[in-house]
């Protein structure tokens, strides 16, 4: 009796000590349903079991091994929970670079807000010394040695499918990406504790990568040609969209009634077959704002962006910014004004008063406004969730029978989409001045097309539907008025394939900016514009390349007969 006493009292032990070592992996699923919760903690719990016992064949000492263990865990811990407390979730490389360089000002306000909470980790660190005294008094028994590696790997063995029974019953099992990969990296590589080490990592590394071409960068410019011509508009406004499919807007063809209000602007231009440089938001982004390709993607470090094109043409620069994205970009010094839409609660709705008070401040100057939208990964306000059934009001799990529910919630965030950018692109033609608003978006994505179970995006095979992203280009009648070639070359132009490449070329040239490296035949705007014979997609390290298809052939699937070529640059 005595000695099932000091069994139970000391498995309680074990559990409480790793409970309170695991509580960020709890915070960030106690909303995924009592059986996703209960899937974490088994396999956390494993995990750390794994870990222990592996230091204990080595130490051979309860003491030192969750001396150990628990500190490197319980300082992963504090980290994690003061992010999540702030921002939701697990830290990030931009987190730490955002950490390392707060201002004495930033750290007093931080404080001030968020004290309160710093009563979660004292209680971790006291609970933490209790129960390290009380490891002190267990004593090592050297008989059980042999044991000790294969209970580590069975802890192991129990941990790995654990996680790989949660990952396939999440969205991730319909990504498309392999699911070994997506359970080793979700849940153990960017996941507590190994998060943090694998985000100093990556901080490091785009420490490294900034260091590598700092001097090109800095030494870099692009020379404006015509810095005196009078011939450029006084506003251009440059919208990057998110996670936004061609296919599912009315004014490219669907169905669905979801951009009644884009369909009404008139000289606003659909491109018929633009195509994103990458599946995924990291990939894309520096290849949509700097002349980098996806063959060539590290002439986004090593050149400089729009933004510095603008300004070095004599444009006041201002950047709205709903998504954070300056950890892709390392932008968020270059522009003149900063508005920091992401640092609080909103959805992109709130772009709309503030664009109109950015066009409301007097300058003498031409103005660059770029815009980057939440798109579909922010809020959608309830009078645009037309379509139903939909996800707003209880989560679905994403399955191919609930279908239906996804594609009516991605529809209404189309039809919101197109409330917010009709607003800003009519407040453009309003200020009644020579205007270019350019629009695009950084990938689409699946939706259980053709009754696949795939959906989202960033596949390891790219698809035409996470690439084949809407692009509208919307000119003032005074802009048409003093260039009324260029818009004639837009409209002549279509129907040709294009890709997020040609932006940088053809906002310079709609801009009339004349500079070094200008390519005319890569401006949609100019007569001598070329249609390549092949896209390039940059996904997973590797490039694809797609060959151009005439339009029957793009809805019979022959687009997405991709090949591929190992991606040599990143490895350089
Ligand atoms: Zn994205």
């Amino acid at each position: 009796m005595k000695f099932e006493k000091k069994t139970i009292s000391g498995i309680l032990l074990i559990i409480v000590s790793i409970l309170i070592l695991i509580v960020p992996n709890i915070l960030l699923n106690d909303s995924q349903g009592i059986l996703n919760l209960c899937l974490t903690i088994i396999s956390k719990i494993c995990l750390f079991l794994f870990l222990g016992l592996v230091l204990l064949r080595l130490t051979r000492s309860f003491f030192w091994s969750y001396l150990i263990l628990g500190t490197a865990y319980l300082l992963s811990s504090i980290i994690e929970i003061s992010n999540i407390i702030l921002l939701d979730h697990y830290i990030t490389a931009d987190n730490i670079t955002s950490l390392l360089n707060a201002s004495k000002s930033e750290v007093q306000e931080f404080y001030h807000l968020f004290r309160v909470y710093l009563v979660v980790p004292a209680v971790l660190i006291a609970a933490f010394i209790f129960i390290v005294i009380k490891y002190k008094s267990i004593a090592y028994n050297i008989k059980n040695q042999k044991l000790i590696i294969p209970l580590a790997l069975i802890a192991l063995v129990i941990s790995i499918p654990v996680s790989f029974l949660r990952i396939y019953h999440s969205d991730k099992a319909l990504s498309g990406k392999g699911l070994i990969d997506c359970t080793l990296r979700i849940d153990y590589l960017m996941d507590h504790p190994f998060n943090i080490l694998n985000e100093s990592y990556v901080f490091v590394k785009n420490s490294i990568r900034a260091r590598k071409y700092k001097a090109q960068h800095d030494n870099f410019s692009f020379g404006i040609l015509n810095q005196s011509d009078t011939q450029k508009p006084k506003l251009v406004v440059f919208i990057i969209g998110e996670r936004m499919r061609y296919a599912n807007w009315s004014i490219n063809g669907y169905n669905r009634e979801t951009s009644p209000n884009l369909e009404k602007i008139k000289n606003l231009i659909s491109f018929k077959k633009n195509y994103s440089n990458s599946n995924f938001t990291y990939g894309s982004i520096p290849l949509i704002i700097t002349q980098a390709t996806p063959k060539d993607p590290t002439l986004a470090y090593s050149q400089k962006t729009i933004v510095t094109l603008f300004k070095e043409a004599g444009y006041e620069t201002n950047w709205i910014s709903s998504q954070y994205l300056f950890d892709i970009i390392n932008e968020k010094n270059t522009p003149d004004h900063l508005y920091p839409l992401y640092a609080r609660q909103h959805t992109d709705m709130d772009i709309i008063p503030l664009f109109d008070s950015v066009l409301n401040k007097k300058t003498p100057k031409n103005r660059l406004i770029i815009i980057n939208m939440l798109g579909g990964h922010g809020g959608v306000p309830a009078k645009f969730n037309v379509f139903n059934p939909n996800d707003s009001h209880e989560d679905h799990p994403v399955t191919l029978s609930n279908a239906a529910i996804f594609i009516n919630t991605y529809d209404n965030m189309m039809l919101f989409q197109d409330y917010v950018l009709s607003e800003i692109t009519k407040m453009t033609e309003r200020q009644n001045v020579s205007s270019v608003v350019m629009f695009t978006a950084d990938h689409g994505c699946n939706l259980f097309d053709n009754g696949k179970a795939l959906f989202g995006y960033g596949s390891a095979n790219p698809t035409e539907k996470e690439t084949h992203v809407p692009m509208f280009i919307s000119v003032s009648d005074k802009y048409i008025e003093n260039n009324h070639n260029k818009y004639k070359n837009l409209l002549d132009h279509r129907d040709l394939l294009t890709t997020n490449n040609n932006l940088f070329y053809s906002l310079a040239d709609l801009a009339n900016i004349k500079y070094k490296s200008f390519v005319k035949q890569q401006s949609i705007s100019d007569p001598s514009f070329v249609e390549f014979p092949s896209r390039f997609v940059r996904a997973d390290n590797k490039v694809f390349e797609f060959k151009n298809v005439k339009d029957n052939e793009l809805n019979s699937g022959l687009a997405e007969n991709a090949s591929t070529k190992e991606d040599n640059t990143s490895k350089k």
